[in-house]
Formats: C-alpha cells, structure tokens, sequence
C-alpha cells in the first residue's frame, strides 16, 4: 500500500514520498511525516544474511512507495558505493560496555554521509518522476557537518545548484576548511556572522518565501533543502539502525527479538528520530537514549516537558550539536498530538513567538521511549581520555557526548544488562584537536592540527582518512562572509537575479 505524506502543520498538504522530498519542506514551515510508519515485516534471520545496501532496500522501499525497485536501487548502488572506506559502509566495533556503530566511513567522516551521499540521487529521480524542469537549488544552513557532505553530495550534480551557509565562527578549523575548499562550479558557500539557529532561520525563512519561490521559478530555479528536515534524509538514516540490530543478531551477541538500547548524541533531532522510526517499525530497541551536550534544551524537554530556547547559546567542542531549535522534535511532537496538525501548529508558534512551549501531561506520558540527559566539556574530554586510556580506541567530542550520557543513564537507570549501541557520528580526526587535547593537553596543545591529525593516527593505530589528506594542500575557493540579514542577498548574487 502507498504511503502519502502530510504536513506537520497543515492537515490538508498531502504528497508522494517523490514530491515531498523535492519540497523539502511542507508550507507555513511544516515538516513531512509519513502518515503511517511501514512494519519491518523481516525475519531477523533474513536480515542478519543482508548487506548495507539490501537492508537499504528493504527500509528505503517501505518509505518511498512511488519509487519503482529498479530507481531506488540504482539510488542506493550509487550512494553506497566505494565512496565509504569500508565494504560494511557503517561498521559495529566493540570497546569498553558498548557497541560503537561508526557512521563516519563516508567521504566527508561524518555521519551526515550516511543520508547526503544517497540525497542527490533521490532527489535527481524525484524531480525526473515529477516532470520538474527548474534547476534545483539545494539550500542549506549547517552547524559544520551537514555542509561538507551536502557540498560533496551536490558538486558537480547536472540540473543542481547548492549553497551553503554556516556559522562562520562556530565550526572546527578542519570543518570550515573542508568547506571553503569545496570543488564544482554549482557549489557556494557563505559564513554568516551568527550562529546555527540563525542560518536556519534565515534558510526557513527564504522557503517559506511564497513571492521569492514565484520570482525563482520564473528565473528557471526552486529550492531544496539538503537538511534533516528533508524526509529524504530521515529515512536512509533509519537503515543503520535495523543494520546494527541485525549485525548484533548475527554475531551472537543477542538473540531472536531481545531489545537493545540505541544512544544518540543529538542535535537537530534528526538522527535520534530516525532510531525512533525504526523502533515504531518494530525492531527491538528498549530505550531511546538522548545524548546533549551543555546546550541541553533535550535534556531539559524531556525532563519538564517544557521546550525553553530562552539560555545562551554555548560554543562547545561538539559544535555540530550546538543547537537550541531542534527542528526534527516536531515530527515528535506531531505525533505526540495523536497527529493533530493544529495543535502542532499552535505549539510551534508559541515557540515562534516566545521560544518556548509546554506540552500536555499526557503528551509528556508519551515521552516514555526516551531519556535524556547532558555531558559538559569537562565530562566529555573526560570520557575520551578514560576510553582511550581503558581500551586504546578513540572517539570524536560528539560520540563521547553520548558515551558519557550512557553512563549516566546506567547509573541512574541500574539497567546494564541491555546491550547498548552507540550512534558515532563523526571520525576523531574531523575534531583533531579536541581529542588529542582530552588524551594528553599538556603534550599536544602547542602542535597544528595537520601535525595532531599524524600523532592521531599514531595514537589510533589508523591511516589518515583521505578527507583528511585531501584538504592539507587544497586551494580556499569560499570566502564570502556576510550578516544574518544579508542571506537572502548572498543567494540573489549567486543565482543573479536581482
Ligand atoms: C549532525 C551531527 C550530530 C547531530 O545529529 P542530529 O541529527 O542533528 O541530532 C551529532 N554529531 C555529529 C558529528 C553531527 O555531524
């Protein structure tokens, strides 16, 4: 049966799986929901047989049901392809009391890759299948990782164009330096003097532009957005999930339908999501467990059932989870409602208008899938020295959030019996010096970080990944810098309209 997707806000917005991944984004700011969620009715020991990409297929197809077999699995032989450095594609590696599933094999060594690699693809058949001739304008705001692997997704893409917008001082030297020196003449990336939630805002703001798209398609362009409100990339981020189970499965280390735990270091609330979806498809997972850093507006949600952007907005060394506006809770919240559009609306302005709002008790009941809780700086350097110093292996700043989380939660949940899979999100060496800082400050805080990425790969007994080797030489080809007000200015230059 097909399966049609609604907006959050707006009841009556219906679209294919097709359209609404060309969209991106539903009217008045909502986001596309599937209106039901697919059974994974599969076998676990069927899956445990499946590669990467058969499981790809058997998620992916549940989603995208205007999608024939032949487009969706063209779309996926071309996403996971030797583009990831490993034929796994999201390898499960064991150290200390968990399961780390390493999404960082992809070009850019974060786990962005793992949905922007397949993007494209989805997007180029959508617009096919839609008859749609506008050029497609990818636009995008990141909080450092989202931009590099949407850039390297895009470039080059014939029939797109993407520009990308960041906070110009709140993302890592190797971050901005993987996207200032982005190849392919479709691609345009631009510094904002603000940070993520303003570049969202600032993105949202020109989708929600109904004169602005009208004066686009006149010029020949329509926007699409690369970001995890994108339904396109929730969806391939659901597939690591079942992948992990199933590995876990075959190895033996669980049996037929035992629950685990999945915990995620979380920003935007896309990933964590997608783990949701997954359980809500019937894989065994127990406990949700949600993984802030000191901008913990989660933590404090799930606690109060009070969503409160109103704090100062903390640079951290997890900068990708530098986030107060959580866009991906309102698919969440959405469903929360028993999926009243209105009454999501209705709290979606109030954060709008206040930057915050309070949801029902018996809203708050329905939270009982998740936990949340924060590591601070401190915590978080902490957890990568003890790991390293314990076991050898050594995570990124994001992942170690989200490891320390776990401890708190087996400390104050007692539950250590259910196995844990951790979400890791991006390789050590796209935050060198944070992480060699935890390890050992004294003996590395005066090297550069082309020189700590080498003492890295030492410690990690690994090669460099190539995206590391790549940017150590490569030209800067990005140096537009503008306000928070001027982003509609920087688009009109680059697309030249007026
Ligand atoms: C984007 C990102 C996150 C946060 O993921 P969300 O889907 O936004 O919650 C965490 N870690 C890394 C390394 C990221 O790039």
């Amino acid at each position: 049966m097909d399966i049609m997707y609604t907006s959050t806000r707006n009841a009556g917005e219906k679209a294919t799986a097709s359209q609404a991944i060309l969209k991106g984004l539903a009217e008045n700011g909502g986001l596309f929901v599937p209106e039901r969620i697919p059974t994974l009715d599969i076998d676990p020991d069927t899956l445990a047989q499946m590669t990467y990409q058969e499981t790809a297929y058997e998620v992916m197809s549940r989603f995208f049901t205007d999608f024939t077999e032949e487009e969706l699995k063209t779309c996926i032989a071309n996403a996971y392809d030797a583009k990831f450095d490993t034929a796994e594609i999201a390898p499960l590696v064991h150290a200390g009391d968990a399961w780390y599933l390493e999404l960082f094999h992809g070009p850019t060594i974060a786990f962005k890759d793992m949905a922007l690699s397949i993007l494209p693809h989805l997007l180029i058949t959508a617009a096919r299948k839609n008859q749609v001739r506008n050029e497609i304008v990818i636009l995008t705001a990141t909080s450092g990782d989202t931009g590099k692997a949407a850039l390297a997704g895009f470039a080059d893409v014939p029939g797109t164009k993407i520009i990308v917008f960041y906070p110009k001082h709140g993302v890592s030297p190797i971050q901005e330096k993987q996207m200032v020196t982005q190849k392919g003449d479709n691609t345009f990336v631009v510094g904002i003097n603000g940070n993520f939630d303003q570049a969202q805002s600032g993105v949202k703001k020109m989708f929600s532009d109904a004169a602005f798209a009208k004066e686009l398609d006149a010029a020949g362009y329509q926007f699409s957005s690369a970001n995890s409100i994108n339904i396109g990339r929730l969806v391939p981020q659901i597939v690591y999930y079942v992948y992990a189970y199933a590995r876990l499965y075959a190895k033996g280390e669980i049996q037929k339908g035992e629950k685990i735990n999945v915990v995620v270091p979380t920003g935007n609330f896309g990933n964590i999501l997608a783990a949701f979806y997954a359980k809500n498809m019937g894989l065994p997972i127990a406990e949700l467990i949600c993984a802030s850093n000191e901008n913990k507006v989660l933590c404090d949600f799930f606690a109060t059932g009070t969503y409160d952007k109103n704090r100062p907005f903390i640079l951290t060394s997890s900068p990708s989870m530098d986030i107060l506006i959580s866009s991906n809770l309102e698919r969440l919240i959405y469903r929360l409602t028993g999926s009243d559009a209105a009454r999501n609306a209705a709290y979606m302005e109030s954060l709008a208008a206040n930057g915050a709002y309070t949801v029902t008790p018996e809203m708050k009941a329905g939270l009982s899938d998740f936990y949340g809780n924060f590591a601070d700086e401190t915590e978080t350097a902490q957890q990568i020295q003890t790991l390293y110093r314990e076991t050898g292996y050594i995570t990124d700043t994001h992942t170690a959030v989200a490891a320390a989380v776990y401890a708190k939660y087996k400390a104050d949940t007692k539950d250590t019996d259910t196995k844990a899979v951790i979400a890791s999100t991006a390789s050590p060496f796209k935050f060198t010096r944070s992480v060699m800082e935890a390890v050992d400050r004294e003996a590395y805080h005066a090297m550069t970080d082309f020189e700590l990425a080498d003492e890295l790969g030492r410690l990690a007994k690994t090669e460099l990944p190539q995206a590391i080797e790549e940017i150590r030489s490569a030209a800067v080809r990005h140096d537009t810098v503008c306000e928070p007000e001027e982003m509609e200015r920087a688009v009109r230059t680059f697309l030249k309209l007026r």
